[in-house]
C-alpha cells in the first residue's frame, strides 16, 4: 500500500497499561495477579479518566467530553471531515483486570504517539475515544456510553439511571467533573476499530495471534420467577409437590441440553438462582432463575428462546407451578462491516501474524458504533481465557501484535480516498 513500515513502541504501551492499572489496583488470589477496580463514575474512574485525558493533551489531541462523559481525542488530518476512530472503555468490573477495555484506548494513544514520532499526518483525522460505563457493573445497561453516543438511548434516560448503590448516574457524572459540553448523539466517525482482549480461550488454544472479529453474538437475558408451594420435606409425598426448586434445577439442565442440541455458536447459561425459603427440610415455594442465551444468528437465537419457553410451559404444567419471565436484556447479533473486517485481516497478514476470523462472545462498544459507521474489531489472546478477574493477562508480544495491527488498519482507513460506505 506504500505505507511506511511503522511499529508501535511496546515499552511505552506497557508503561501506560501499568500506570493506568495502578489506579484502583487490586490483587488477585495469587500475588502476581494485579487487577483493577474502577467502577464507572467512581473516584477511581475519575482518576483514570484524568490520567488518560492528560496523556491525550500531551499527544496534541483535541479533547472533547460529551454530555454523558464520553471522551474523544482527535488528531487532525490533511483534510477535514469525519475521523477514523478507535477506542474502547476504561471502566472495569469490581474484580477486573488491567487489559479489558483499557488496551483498546491505550493502544489508540500508542498509534497516535507512533505517528507523531514519525511526523506523519493521515489524510483523514484520527480519533481515540473512551466510552462511559461500558461494563454496566454499577449502572445497567452495559455499553451505555456508546449506545447514547450513537443515539440508541435518550440522554435523559441514561442520566436518570439509578445504580446498584442507589446513586443517580447524572449526579455522579457531574460530581466527578465529566458532564461535558459536547452534545450527544456524537459525530459519526468515518470508521471505528476496537482492539480488545478476546476474554475467551480460542486464540490461545489454537496458537493464533490475532482474532479478526466478524460479528458479535446476540444476547438474550431473562429472569424467571417460579412459584410453587412450600411444604414439609418429609411428609409431602412426591406426587403432591409443587416444587419450585426442582423446576429451577430442571430448567438449568434443560438449557445445557438445548445448547448441545443446537450446536454451533449456541451457548446457554443459568448463572444465578435463588430459592425461597432456601431451607434443608422445606420444599421450595419460589425460585428466581436467570437465563443467558447467545448466538451469532438471530433466527437460531429466537428458536432457542421459543424452545426454552415451550419447555417452561411443559414443566410448569407437569409440576403444578407458575412461571413468569422478565426480559433483562436483548441485543440482536451484529455483523461488522466486511471492508473493515478485510482490512483487519490484511493488516495482520502483512505483519506476518497468524490470524483467524471469529465471533465475539462478549458485548463491546464496537457493536454500538456499527449502527452508524463501518466498524470492526481486533482480538488478542487472553492467557487461559480469563477475564473480569485480576488474573486477566495477555502476553506482551500479543499486545504488541494487536497494537501494530490497529496502527496499520487505522492508517489504511485514514488514507483511503474511496467511500467506505
Ligand atoms: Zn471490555
Amino acid at each position: 500500500m506504500g505505507q511506511p513500515e511503522l511499529h508501535i513502541d511496546l515499552a511505552r504501551l506497557l508503561d501506560r497499561i501499568e500506570t493506568l492499572g495502578a489506579i484502583g489496583a487490586i490483587v488477585g488470589v495469587e500475588p502476581e495477579h494485579r487487577g483493577c477496580a474502577r467502577l464507572a463514575l467512581t473516584e477511581e474512574d475519575k482518576l483514570g479518566r484524568d490520567l488518560v485525558v492528560e496523556w491525550m493533551h500531551a499527544l496534541g489531541l483535541e479533547v472533547s467530553v460529551d454530555h454523558l462523559g464520553n471522551v474523544v481525542g482527535t488528531r487532525a488530518g490533511l483534510t477535514d471531515g469525519p475521523a477514523v476512530m478507535c477506542g474502547s472503555h476504561i471502566d472495569t468490573v469490581a474484580s477486573g483486570g488491567r487489559f479489558d477495555g483499557n488496551l483498546g484506548v491505550l493502544a489508540g494513544l500508542e498509534v497516535v504517539a507512533t505517528l507523531n514520532d514519525a511526523g506523519i499526518t493521515t489524510q483523514h483525522p484520527l480519533a481515540v475515544a473512551f466510552f462511559t460505563n461500558e461494563e454496566g457493573a454499577r449502572f445497567a445497561p452495559d455499553m451505555m456510553g456508546s449506545l447514547v453516543y450513537v443515539g440508541g438511548m435518550p440522554l435523559e434516560q441514561a442520566l436518570d439511571t439509578v445504580g446498584i448503590d442507589g446513586s443517580r448516574l447524572g449526579d455522579d457524572l457531574e460530581s466527578i467533573g465529566y458532564m461535558g459540553a459536547t452534545p450527544v448523539p456524537g459525530a459519526v466517525p468515518r470508521a471505528y476499530v476496537e482492539l480488545h482482549i478476546e476474554q475467551g480461550p480460542v486464540l490461545e488454544a489454537e496458537g493464533v495471534r490475532i482474532g479478526v472479529v466478524e460479528q458479535v453474538q446476540g444476547i438474550s437475558w431473562q429472569e424467571l420467577t417460579i412459584s410453587g408451594e412450600s411444604n414439609h420435606a418429609g411428609t409431602t409425598p412426591m406426587s403432591h409437590r409443587h416444587d419450585a426448586g426442582y423446576v429451577a434445577g430442571h430448567l438449568m439442565q434443560y438449557v445445557r441440553s438445548l445448547a448441545a442440541d443446537i450446536g454451533g455458536h449456541q451457548v446457554a447459561t443459568c448463572g444465578a438462582v435463588t430459592l425461597t425459603p432456601n431451607l434443608i427440610n422445606v420444599v421450595a415455594a419460589n425460585a428466581v432463575l436467570t437465563v443467558d442465551l447467545r448466538n451469532t444468528d438471530e433466527q437460531i437465537l429466537r428458536d432457542a428462546e421459543q424452545r426454552f419457553a415451550a419447555e417452561c410451559d411443559r414443566i410448569a404444567e407437569a409440576e403444578g407451578v407458575t412461571i413468569s419471565s422478565r426480559v433483562l436484556a436483548r441485543f440482536e447479533p451484529v455483523d461488522f462491516d466486511p471492508l473493515v473486517v478485510d482490512e483487519v485481516e490484511a493488516a495482520a497478514d502483512s505483519l506476518g501474524l497468524t490470524h483467524r476470523r471469529m465471533p465475539s462472545g462478549a458485548g463491546h462498544d464496537a457493536q454500538m458504533l456499527a449502527r452508524v459507521c463501518p466498524s470492526g474489531m481486533v482480538f488478542v489472546p487472553s492467557i487461559h481465557g480469563i477475564s473480569h478477574n485480576p488474573a486477566e493477562d495477555t502476553d506482551p508480544d500479543d499486545l504488541e501484535a494487536g497494537a501494530n495491527t490497529l496502527l496499520r488498519v487505522m492508517m489504511t482507513l485514514a488514507s483511503q480516498q474511496k467511500d467506505l460506505q
